[in-house]
C-alpha cells in the first residue's frame, strides 16, 4: 500500500510501525421538493430572512406536523438507488438540543427504525498521484450503514454585519427543510476513496433528480469521520468528527490532514481524543470545536405527533420503476458499449445530459470514438467560449453526428467539418444546408475530378514527362494545380490515387 493509505513511521527505538486510516462519511442531501418536510412553506433558497415560515416550523405551541409524500418519496427512490433495504415501517424521532437556529428545542429525525438500511454504492476508484493525477481505477463497493429523513434546522448569520453590532441573527427559511441523512461504513482507507464515493453519491443524487448536490450553498454537506490503526488490527481506533467541508477539496485536504495527525500523536506515544474538529482552509489544518457546542445525549425518543411510516408494497414497486439508469451502470455501459476508457465514460457520465448528449450523437454518428473527440474537444471549447452549459447547447447532438457520418464518408476534409460545425454551432442549421449555402462540397467523387485532372495534365506536359521520366516530386505541383482548380475542395486521397494513374497512363 501507498501513502497515505498506509504512513511508514520511524519510531524512535528504530521499529517501524504502519498506520492505516479507517473513514466513514456521514453525508445530508437537501431534497429538491417545493414545500417544507411538515408544512406547507416554500424551500427556496434566498428568499428574504424569515418569510418561508408558518407556525409549524417556527415550533409555535400547538401546531402539528404533516409529513410530506414527495419527500418521502424522494428519500426511498435515494435509498432504492443505493441498494437499501427499504423498512416498510420506520419510525420518527426527536432528537433533543438547544441551539438558538431550532426554535422547537428538536429535531424530528428517524433514529432506532429509519427509511433504509444496508445498502451500498459502487464507484470506479483509483489512486492520486503527487501531480494530482487518478492513475488504476478499480471497482469498489462501500457499504452504506442507514438512510433517513429529518428536518433542517434554521441559520445562524453573523458575516457581513457590523464589526460593532456583535450579534447573530437567526433566518429560519430552512428550518423544516426535507434532508436525507446517508450515513456510510467506515469502509474508506483513503482520502481518495472518500472523495471518489461522494462524487458518485452526488452524481447520484443528481440523476435520480432529488438534491441539486450544491455544496457551496449546503444543499450537500458532508461530515467526516477518521481513525487510524495500526495495520492489520481488526479493531477500530479512535474517531474524531471533521465538519465544515464545503469543498470536495477541503473534504480531501482536512482527511491527509487529520490522518497524518492522529498518526503523529500516536507514534509520539499519545492517544487521539475522541472529539469534533473544524477545517480550517486559512490555516490548512483542523482544530477542536468547544466541547460546549458538543450534544452527545440528544435522548431520542419516538416523535408524539407523527404516526408510524407504512410503505405500501405496490408505491414501492412504482418508485422501482422510476429509477434511472444509475451513473455506475451508465459509465460501465459506456466502456463496453462504446469503448471508452474509465477516466472517459466518467466524464461523459457527469450528468444525465452530458451522458444523453453522447449517446444521441454516438448512435447518429455510428462512430462513439469520433463522437467523444467532438464531443469533448470541440464543443467543450465552443461552450465554454459562448458560457454555456451541455443542457443550452444550440447544437443538437444529432447534427453533430450527421456532421460526422459526413467526414467518415469523405464528404468533408477536417478542415471543411470544423467551418461547418462553427456554423452549425453559431446557426443551428443543418450540415447539408452549410455546406451548400458555403459551397463547402468535397469532390471525391471520381469522374468529377477525372475531369479536372485530365484538364491540368493536358495543360502541363512538360511536368508530365518529367513525372514520367522519375521525377516523383512533380506529383505536388500537379496536387497544387487541382486543388486551386476545386478551390481547395478535392479529397485529398482520392486525388492523389487518381492522379497517379492518370499520369503513368
Ligand atoms: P456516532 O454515534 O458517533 O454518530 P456512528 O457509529 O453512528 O457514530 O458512526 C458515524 C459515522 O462514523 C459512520 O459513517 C461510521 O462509518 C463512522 N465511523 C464509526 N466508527 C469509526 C471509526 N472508528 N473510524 C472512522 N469512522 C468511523
Ligand atoms: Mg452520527
Ligand atoms: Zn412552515
Amino acid at each position: 500500500m501507498t501513502p497515505p493509505a498506509c504512513i511508514m513511521l520511524l519510531e524512535e527505538w528504530g521499529d517501524r510501525m504502519e498506520y492505516q486510516a479507517v473513514i466513514g462519511l456521514e453525508v445530508h442531501a437537501q431534497l429538491l421538493t417545493a414545500s417544507k418536510l411538515f408544512c406547507g412553506c416554500s424551500t427556496r433558497f434566498g428568499s428574504p430572512p424569515n418569510s418561508n415560515t408558518c407556525p409549524v416550523c417556527l415550533g409555535l405551541p400547538g401546531a402539528l406536523p404533516v409529513l410530506n409524500r414527495e419527500a418521502v418519496s424522494m428519500a426511498v427512490r435515494t435509498a432504492l438507488a443505493l441498494e437499501c433495504t427499504v423498512n416498510p415501517v420506520s419510525i420518527f424521532a426527536r432528537k433533543n438540543y438547544f441551539y438558538p437556529d431550532l426554535p422547537k428545542g428538536y429535531q424530528i429525525s428517524q433514529y432506532d427504525r429509519p427509511l433504509g438500511e444496508h445498502g451500498r454504492l459502487t464507484v470506479l476508484s483509483g489512486e492520486r498521484s503527487e501531480t494530482g493525477r487518478i492513475s488504476g481505477r478499480r471497482r469498489k463497493s462501500f457499504g452504506i450503514r442507514r438512510i433517513h429523513l429529518e428536518e433542517d434546522a434554521g441559520k445562524s448569520v453573523h458575516d457581513g454585519m457590523p464589526e460593532s453590532m456583535a450579534k447573530s441573527y437567526i433566518d429560519l427559511n430552512r428550518t423544516g427543510v426535507p434532508l436525507v441523512e446517508i450515513v456510510s461504513e467506515p469502509d474508506f482507507t483513503t482520502s481518495q476513496e472518500a472523495y471518489d464515493y461522494l462524487t458518485q453519491l452526488r452524481k447520484t443524487l443528481l440523476y435520480l433528480g432529488v438534491c441539486d448536490g450544491n455544496m457551496e450553498e449546503g444543499s450537500l454537506r458532508c461530515d467526516a469521520n477518521v481513525s487510524v490503526r495500526p495495520a492489520g488490527s481488526e479493531q477500530l481506533g479512535t474517531k474524531v468528527e471533521i465538519k465544515n467541508l464545503n469543498s470536495f477539496r477541503f473534504l480531501q485536504k482536512a482527511l491527509d490532514y487529520e490522518i497524518s495527525r492522529q498518526i503523529r500523536v500516536l507514534s509520539e506515544g499519545g492517544r487521539v481524543v475522541q472529539e469534533t474538529r473544524l477545517w480550517d482552509e486559512e490555516h490548512q489544518s483542523t482544530f477542536p470545536m468547544r466541547s460546549k457546542e458538543e450534544a452527545h445525549d440528544y435522548r431520542y425518543f419516538p416523535e408524539p405527533d407523527l404516526p408510524p411510516l407504512h410503505l405500501e408494497r405496490s408505491w414501492l414497486e412504482r418508485l422501482i420503476e422510476t429509477l434511472p439508469e444509475l451513473p455506475q451502470a451508465r459509465t460501465e455501459r459506456f466502456m463496453s458499449e462504446y469503448g471508452l476508457s474509465d477516466d472517459e465514460a466518467l466524464l461523459l457520465t457527469a450528468t444525465i445530459r452530458s451522458a444523453d448528449y453522447y449517446e444521441a450523437c454516438a448512435r447518429a454518428s455510428n462512430n462513439p470514438r469520433a463522437a467523444f473527440n467532438w464531443m469533448t474537444v470541440e464543443l467543450a471549447y465552443a461552450l465554454k467560449n459562448s458560457g454555456k452549459q451541455i443542457e443550452e447547447c444550440p447544437l443538437a447532438p444529432d447534427r453533430l453526428g450527421e456532421l460526422i457520418r459526413k467526414i467518415d464518408a469523405g464528404d468533408l476534409s477536417g478542415k471543411m467539418a470544423k467551418t461547418v460545425f462553427e456554423e452549425m454551432y453559431r446557426s443551428g442549421e443543418s450540415p447539408d444546408e452549410i455546406i451548400r449555402r458555403l459551397g463547402l462540397v468535397q469532390l471525391s467523387d471520381e469522374s468529377a475530378l477525372a475531369e479536372v485532372i485530365d484538364r491540368v495534365i493536358a495543360a502541363n506536359p512538360k511536368q508530365a514527362a518529367e513525372f514520367r521520366a522519375g521525377k516523383e516530386r512533380v506529383l505536388g505541383y500537379f496536387v497544387g494545380r487541382v486543388m486551386k482548380e476545386t478551390k481547395g475542395h478535392a479529397n485529398p486521397g482520392v486525388l492523389n490515387a487518381l492522379l497517379q494513374k492518370k499520369l503513368r497512363e
